[in-house]
């Protein structure tokens, strides 16, 4: 059985549009795993302790794959991509991948919650994400992702031009 998931993707140390389309390469070799569609690319403010800009996007997978599969695999990229974790959370990294929906679902495990439970607070993660899917609806809220981003507070969000991002695959006709 396969569902649709949505990994949110995040780099703000060197060479950030780089470290995004790697990642975006090794999701696509994952077994048992199809990248549907991806966003564009969205530049945003850090959020807590000073550090430089974030570049985001979101990509819609297809996936075979048990939530704490995807999660470990997800974990081995980040480390491919010189993710060190050092203790400081919210410090610069390399990559950031995050399962921001799995389906419908709730995944409630020690090590996995699902929905993000940031989700419905982060623009940078809304706006790729209402980009592929306006429609779907948190399982938790209630609500769409669409009114989900309504409802929140303007923060530091702009698409970005890309140079090596592949040109977003969203719209209807394309997927
Ligand atoms: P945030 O989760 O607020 O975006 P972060 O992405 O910087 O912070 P990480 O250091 O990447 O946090 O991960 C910390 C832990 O979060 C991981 O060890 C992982 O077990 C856990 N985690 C819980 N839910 C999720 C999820 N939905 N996706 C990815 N990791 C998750
Ligand atoms: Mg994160
Ligand atoms: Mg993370």
């Amino acid at each position: 059985m396969s569902t649709n998931v949505y990994v949110g993707l995040g780099s703000n140390e060197g060479d950030r549009e780089g470290r995004l389309v790697a990642a975006l390469e090794a999701l696509s070799r994952i077994d048992a795993v199809a990248v549907l569609r991806h966003s564009s690319l969205f530049e945003s403010a850090p959020v807590g302790p000073s550090q430089p800009p974030f570049l985001n996007a979101v990509v819609a997978l297809d996936c075979g794959l048990s939530p704490q599969r995807l999660l470990t695999i997800l974990q081995r990229i980040e480390h491919d991509l010189g993710r060190r974790r050092d203790g400081v959370r919210w410090g610069p990294r390399p990559i950031d991948l995050d399962i921001l929906l799995w389906g419908g679902e709730v995944v409630a495990d020690a090590n996995l919650q699902v929905p993000h439970l940031e989700l419905h607070k982060r623009r940078f993660a809304l706006e790729p994400l209402v980009e592929l899917a306006p429609d779907l609806k948190h399982p938790v809220l209630g609500v769409t992702v669409r009114d989900l981003l309504i409802r929140l507070a303007p923060q530091d969000v702009r698409r970005l031009s890309a140079t090596q991002w592949p040109e977003a695959r969203f719209l209807e006709h394309d997927s």
